[in-house]
């Protein structure tokens, strides 16, 4: 691998790295090596067109841009239109759907009464007053003393059983905490200021970033495979796992994955919204998706519709999805953060550099953040 003229190493091409390489090639206006070892750019908010359907699709599972943070909303609109696509969740439990995250609709649907918004916490403390959990130790006494145990046994244990792959009593109680629960019949997912999907799909926001005359482009390429080779002085953004970094000397951090299985169906539309929880222990799929309804304004096929169902799985070390952020590996992850810490010339961060699950606007913000307390600084010193 030819390094010559080189300063600046991106290590993956996701929002961490298609970020800092746009900032180093357009603001420093100094040239940068991309390395990505997938054989497409944009990690994991990738998306392509299903040749069968000519749906498009994000091959790691449905992405919805959301933001209330006006700096990243700035930036990302430098790259893109948004469509103006409100994300809206719902559930299948026993054959029946019902609005998610639990709102009025879901509860008043599921107990089949008819709740005011101001009459619902006082039927919720009384379902929760029935199991008399004082300090929830887990994650499913957590939930239980926050919704009750009826709610909690429909809507959250068996999907979360399927999603962790783990008994939720095994789980930190901090995990139910990101459950949005809404007394009202407000159906949207995100309270955020802006949310959409991009018109011309999110892998043309990643051309656009990287396709500049400063910026070098290499797909395929494993860092740990040219890592023996990098001259110094060299400013590494490593946006790849941080155990891996270091070798895994300390042992490995778990993370949970996901399996798409893409199906062609011929109707017009299979289910009506873009993605379908499924609550059951017993369906082996978690969620099916229907990218054909993120894209309202396009004209795709009426006789034909893209559907993938998700499976959760544990990760064989290939494939990364969702941080494990138990106590055990918490603990593992300050041991490799103290060893960054302590690299020159060496930035790792991103959500697998920090064991973390970010959406794509923290993503973003961190990355921007980066450049401009880190990057910036190094450029004298190289
Ligand atoms: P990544 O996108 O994972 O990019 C890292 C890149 O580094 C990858 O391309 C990888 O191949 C490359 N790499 C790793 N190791 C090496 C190496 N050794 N050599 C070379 N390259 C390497 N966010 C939202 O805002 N809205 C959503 O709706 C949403 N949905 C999501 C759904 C799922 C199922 C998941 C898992 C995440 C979702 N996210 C969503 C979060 C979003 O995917 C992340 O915020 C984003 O991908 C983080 O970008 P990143 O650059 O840190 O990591």
């Amino acid at each position: 691998m030819n390094f010559e003229n080189f300063k600046y190493l991106v290590v993956g091409s996701g929002f961490f790295g298609s970020v800092i390489a746009e900032r180093i090639a357009n603001d420093l206006n100094e040239k940068v090596l991309v390395i990505e070892k997938r054989n497409h750019i944009g990690g994991n908010c990738f998306s392509t067109i299903d040749d069968s359907t000519g749906i498009e699709y994000h091959k790691y599972g449905t992405h919805i841009f959301h933001t209330s943070n006006k700096k990243v909303w700035d930036y990302i609109n430098r790259f893109t239109e948004f469509n103006g696509y409100v994300h809206q969740v719902l559930t299948t439990y026993k054959n029946k759907v019902y609005q998610m995250p639990i709102n009025l609709e879901t509860i008043n649907a599921f107990y089949n009464i008819n709740l005011k918004p101001f009459q619902v916490d006082e039927f919720i403390k009384n379902e929760i007053a029935k199991d008399r959990i004082k300090k929830p130790k887990n994650f499913e006494e957590k939930a239980i003393s926050l919704i009750g145990k009826p709610l909690y046994e429909a809507f959250i244990k068996g999907y979360t059983i399927k999603h962790w792959q783990r008994d939720p009593k095994l789980l930190p109680e901090s995990i139910f905490n990101r459950l949005p629960f809404r007394k009202n019949y407000n159906e949207n997912y995100y309270f955020d200021r802006w949310q959409g999907i991009p018109l011309k799909g999110y892998s043309e926001i990643f051309k656009k970033m990287l396709n500049h005359k400063n910026i070098c482009l290499k797909l395929n390429i494993d860092y740990f495979a040219i890592r023996e080779q990098i001259p110094e002085p060299m400013l590494i953004i490593y946006s790849g796992p941080i155990d891996r970094y270091f070798d895994f000397k300390y042992g490995n951090l778990e993370w949970s994955t996901l399996e798409f299985c893409k199906e062609v169906i011929g109707v017009e539309d299979y289910q009506g919204t873009a993605v379908m929880n499924y609550a059951d222990e017993s369906i082996k799929y978690t969620r099916i998706h229907e990218p054909k309804h993120l894209h309202a304004e396009r004209n795709y096929p009426n006789d034909k519709t893209l559907i993938i169902k998700e499976f959760s799985k544990s990760d064989d070390g290939h494939s990364p999805f969702y941080p494990i952020n138990d106590e055990k590996n918490q603990k593992l992850v300050l041991k490799y953060r103290n060893e960054a810490a302590k690299l020159d010339n060496v930035i790792i961060s991103g959500r697998l550099g920090d064991y973390k699950y970010y959406d794509m606007h923290h993503t973003i913000a961190i990355a921007l953040d980066i450049y401009e307390k880190r990057v910036k600084k190094t450029r004298y010193n190289l």
